[in-house]
């Protein structure tokens, strides 16, 4: 299984093999600040089952662990497409909306809750 996943201009991308290790949805108000939108979806890939192409730009902050979190957002459209969490060693994430296929790609976490919007509902499947 081969997923692609790139940003609204197409110049940035990362290709994932295999099946994720897992997706979170995440209120965070960081979360909610990057996407513009009320909770951001991580699909989590072991690094050395992705390649990207394109020029990135990164944007590091720190997470509530005090370990930081590198985004790399396309410098044309600023769509940020991936991102590497330092509490998460050896894991890439990678922004679920970026996918050109979701099929498959459900939440297996739902985490800030706190921060969850009221009208936000999360299925989570399990299998
Ligand atoms: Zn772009
Ligand atoms: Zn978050």
């Amino acid at each position: 299984m081969k997923r692609v996943a790139s940003c609204s201009c197409g110049a940035l991308s990362i290709t994932a093999q295999g099946e994720p290790v897992k997706i979170a949805v995440c209120h965070c108000l960081s979360c909610q600040r990057r996407t513009g939108s009320s909770f951001g979806v991580a699909v989590f890939y072991p690094i050395d089952r992705v390649e990207h192409s394109g020029r990135s730009s990164l944007y590091e902050r720190l997470g509530d662990s005090g370990k930081p979190l590198t985004f790399h957002f396309c410098p044309n459209c600023g769509s940020t497409v991936f991102w590497f969490p330092a509490f998460r060693p050896g894991l890439v994430a990678i922004a679920l909306g970026t996918f050109e296929d979701k099929q498959g790609l459900a939440p297996s976490l739902s985490v800030y809750e706190d921060h969850r919007s009221p009208w936000v509902a999360v299925e989570i499947e399990r299998d």
